[in-house]
């Protein structure tokens, strides 16, 4: 008989150590003083961390009827956690654990109609939707990236995301995305420190690297447009998140006045809607859907079959540093690289970095290949997901 969910709980990671993670958030960004999108106006440049929401990351554990759970997790615990403990858990409790695609259904639709399915909503599906996957493959003795149709080839390249470029070479990356340190506010003096830095790591890292520029959703059209053709020499694999997540127009201005430069955007964009959206209007070259912001598997799914039906590549936020992205990036032939955001100092073991979990792989000279564990072969025990929630001073 299939097991049927019996709880829903969603609770603040106040002890990101319990699951292995020591590393200081954000360390190889800091430094560029960029990281949010006020960066653009050099008086906020240096002072992301002072805007940042107060609230931990989200643990959220589906628990089925023959005692097996799922685990999930999202950011913004503050205001998600009620959203999932009050509104998803009751309205899934006693529903077949097999059942995604109906599940994911009457939480957006019903989400949707209340208060609407993208923001916060998203965050919420998302942890949902993860644990129960993860509870679907444990069910099912597989990993999740079988039950997706995977996988789709022996191993993913991973690019390191970071401005430390001797740390991610020693790590074995051969391909990298920088941040850009300025924005608008800066003017032409702006594009020629940007330039500086593309120039120095083309030169660096020599013709044949694979190069990205991340802008932090903290420029506008006419800044990317600008931007775009002092950097053309360089040959960037691709610009990313140049607009503002909702500037619609924005990302169709860049889209037809840079027509040849490679374009990415996708990681602030919540729900498949967006990225259907994006598709249709050809606005970017690479969707970057966050599997744990945007709907969770069954939002990245959908966007993976959008991506595949319209001809665009899928290239997942953060796709190696959490097994969500793993076994996605492993399982979706449309994913051609999976991003590991090297968050911690040189030299230290990325396990200590950004959405870690005891079991996850890593890359191994830039390739990944993720555990074939049921579920995402997250190695929590309930003891352990107990003290990584427990109280801080506890
Ligand atoms: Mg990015």
């Amino acid at each position: 008989m299939t097991p049927t969910i019996v709880e829903v709980t969603a609770a603040p990671l106040r002890r990101p150590e319990v699951l292995g993670r020591t590393a200081p958030p954000s360390v190889s960004w800091d430094s560029t003083g960029m990281m949010h999108a006020l960066s653009s106006d050099r008086s906020f440049a240096g002072q992301a961390m002072r805007f940042e929401p107060p609230w931990d990351d989200a643990l959220c554990v589906v628990t089925a009827s023959d005692g097996s759970f799922g685990v999930g997790m999202t950011s913004q615990a503050g205001p998600v956690m009620p959203i999932i403990n009050d509104f998803f858990g009751p309205m899934i409790v006693g529903e077949s654990v097999l059942a995604i695609e109906r599940l994911w259904n009457m939480m957006s639709r019903s989400a949707n109609s209340a208060f609407g399915a993208a923001g916060l909503a998203a965050y919420a599906l998302s942890a949902v939707d993860l644990a129960l996957w993860d509870l679907k493959g444990k069910v099912l003795g597989r990993p999740v990236y079988e039950l997706i149709g995977g996988p789709a080839r022996e191993r993913t390249r991973c690019y390191a995301t970071g401005n430390d470029l001797d740390d991610s070479r020693n790590r074995g990356f051969d391909a990298f995305k920088l941040a850009g340190s300025v924005g608008p506010g800066s003017g032409t003096a702006g594009i020629a420190e940007t330039e500086r830095l593309v120039a120095s790591a083309r030169s660096e890292l020599g013709p044949d690297a694979d190069i990205m520029l991340d802008c932090w959703s903290s420029l506008d059209a006419s800044y990317t447009v600008r931007l775009g053709e002092a950097l053309a020499p360089y040959r960037l694999t691709w610009i990313e998140d140049y607009a503002q997540p909702d500037d619609w127009p924005g990302y169709a201005d860049v889209r037809r006045r840079l027509p040849t430069q490679m374009l990415a955007a996708g990681e602030r964009w919540l729900t498949d809607r967006a990225f259907a959206y994006a598709a249709q209007q050809r606005l970017v070259d690479v969707l970057q859907p966050d599997v744990q912001w945007v709907g969770g598997a069954t939002a990245v799914l959908r966007i993976a079959a959008i991506a595949a039906s319209s001809g665009i590549e899928l290239a997942l936020h953060g796709g190696s540093n959490d097994s969500y992205g793993q076994h996605l990036c492993h399982a979706l032939p449309q994913n051609r690289w999976a991003e590991m955001y090297v968050g911690c100092p040189p030299g230290e073991s990325l396990m200590n970095a950004w959405r870690s979990t005891p079991g996850m792989s890593l890359p191994d000279d830039g390739w990944l290949v993720p555990s074939e564990a049921p579920g995402f072969g997250i190695e929590l025990t309930s003891e352990q997901i107990d003290a990584a929630v427990g109280q801080a001073d506890s």
